[in-house]
């Protein structure tokens, strides 16, 4: 028995390892993955990370005994190369060759460069792992002025860090709002003003031309002539999949690792999950999604583990995420987007408020700002497929818990 063979020791990775042992699953499992060190969580690097409140040892997913008790292999800082599917053989970099009876790729996913002059430039950061993580906090205790490129979530959450810290921070969007691909209008509104009001300053609606220098970043220069000052500026414009691997070895891709319902590829032997995979989704009208997020990586494993261990089912786990800025939890249950109707729940100014989502007459997601009650009884709501008509929805009065009972 050559037993299952991992490619990635992310956070689904991870979970795929533990999941499999959850399960009963008793063959050898190795998890190899190019970065050093165990698996650790990604969301702190920019939060609690990033504002000392844990180090690099608290990321850590599980201690090293885990893995020990659990006899989980971890070939750590070594790069997968090839796929020798009709001989069922992973290659790494090194040479090695490791056989597997079944191969779960678990790549996830690569910054998005910044394709401008300068953006090689020192003082210019991403922002994906703990190395990252730590030059950009070297860098921001001694920043005099920080500019963002991108208002995506990454960007937030460390633009509300900088202002935290009293750091000058400067957030440049080429669209004409925050999460503009992430969250509706109301709910972006209502974030940014939130930022606005801790010292964040916007630049909506201009692209970025490039970085000046000449040794060091000293300003983003604006496609409109603007420069805008900075001795930091952190690029967070997205992410790619990596799915060279799956694509050398013929695998199809198609924004991500192509996978079924049940998240296995077209051959038999090899699944993929996590940040690197699109899948059809139920909560899309089995439409095809790439979804990044802690659960998507966690539940998608599961899943994937399950099979394995001779109990398959399609993944159809609902959707969330959650993004923490400052003094703002915003947490999203199901896939909110494209939605043609948004209705408010609450009040933001009495504390929270949620904005329940809807595509073609269904609740699709719901956004809750400071409002996890909300999120939980979401969650269930859409787990049942059932869902407050938009009336329902803004009457604060209306019984939301006894729906999802
Ligand atoms: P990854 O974590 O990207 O792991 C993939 C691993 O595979 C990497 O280590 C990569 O180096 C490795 N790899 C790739 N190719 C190879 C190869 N050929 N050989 C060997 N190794 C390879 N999600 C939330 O839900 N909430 C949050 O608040 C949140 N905050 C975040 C904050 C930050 C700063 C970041 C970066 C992400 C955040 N996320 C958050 C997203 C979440 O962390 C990801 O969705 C999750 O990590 C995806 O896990 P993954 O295992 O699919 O991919």
């Amino acid at each position: 028995m050559n037993g299952i063979v991992v490619v990635g020791t992310g956070q689904a990775g991870f979970q795929l390892g533990a999941s499999l042992r959850e399960n009963g699953y008793a063959g050898p499992v190795t998890l190899v993955g190019d970065e050093a060190g165990l698996p650790y969580g990604r969301p702190p690097l920019s939060k609690a990370y990033m504002l000392g409140k844990t180090d690099a040892a608290g990321l850590a997913l599980r201690p090293e005994a885990f893995f020990a008790e659990h006899r989980l292999t971890v070939r750590a800082g070594e790069r997968a190369v090839a796929i020798d599917r009709a001989g069922r053989v992973l290659r790494l970099a090194s040479g090695a060759g490791l056989p597997y009876d079944h191969l779960v790729l678990a790549t996830g996913a690569r910054n998005r460069p910044l394709p401008v002059p300068g953006a090689d430039l020192p003082g210019v950061h991403q922002l994906r792992t703990l190395p990252e993580a730590e030059s950009l906090k070297a860098a921001l205790a001694d920043a005099k002025a920080v500019a963002v490129v991108g208002a995506g979530f990454i960007g937030l959450e460390f633009a509300a860090v900088c202002a935290r810290t009293g750091v000058p921070v400067t957030v440049i969007e080429g669209l004409d709002r925050p999460l503009a691909r992430s969250v509706s209008a109301e709910m972006a509104a209502l974030i940014e003003a939130s930022h606005v009001a801790a010292g964040t300053r916007f630049l909506f609606g201009t692209a970025v031309a490039g970085i000046l220098g000449p040794d060091r970043a000293r300003a983003v220069a604006l496609a409109d002539g603007r420069e805008v000052a900075a001795d930091l500026v952190l690029v967070g414009i997205g992410v790619l999949p990596d799915t060279d691997l799956a694509a050398s070895a013929g695998l199809r891709v198609e924004n991500g690792i192509a996978v079924d319902a049940m998240l296995a590829t077209e051959d038999p032997a090899i699944s993929a999950i996590g940040d690197g995979a699109s899948f059809p989704s139920p909560h899309a009208a089995g439409a095809r999604v790439r979804i990044e997020s802690v659960q998507n990586a966690v539940d998608g494993a599961r899943c994937v583990a399950a099979r394995l261990a001779g109990r398959p089912a399609a993944f159809a786990a609902v959707p969330w995420f959650w993004s923490d800025q400052g003094p703002l939890k915003l947490q999203i249950a199901g896939l909110c987007q494209p939605h043609d109707r948004a209705v408010r729940r609450g009040d933001p100014e009495a504390g929270g408020v949620s904005m329940f989502c809807y595509r073609d007459g269904r609740l699709a997601g719901v956004e809750s700002l400071n409002r996890p009650a909300d999120h939980m009884i979401a969650r269930r709501l859409l787990q049942a497929g059932r869902g407050p008509t938009p009336d329902q929805a803004a009457d604060s009065n209306f019984d939301l818990k006894a729906l999802a009972l």
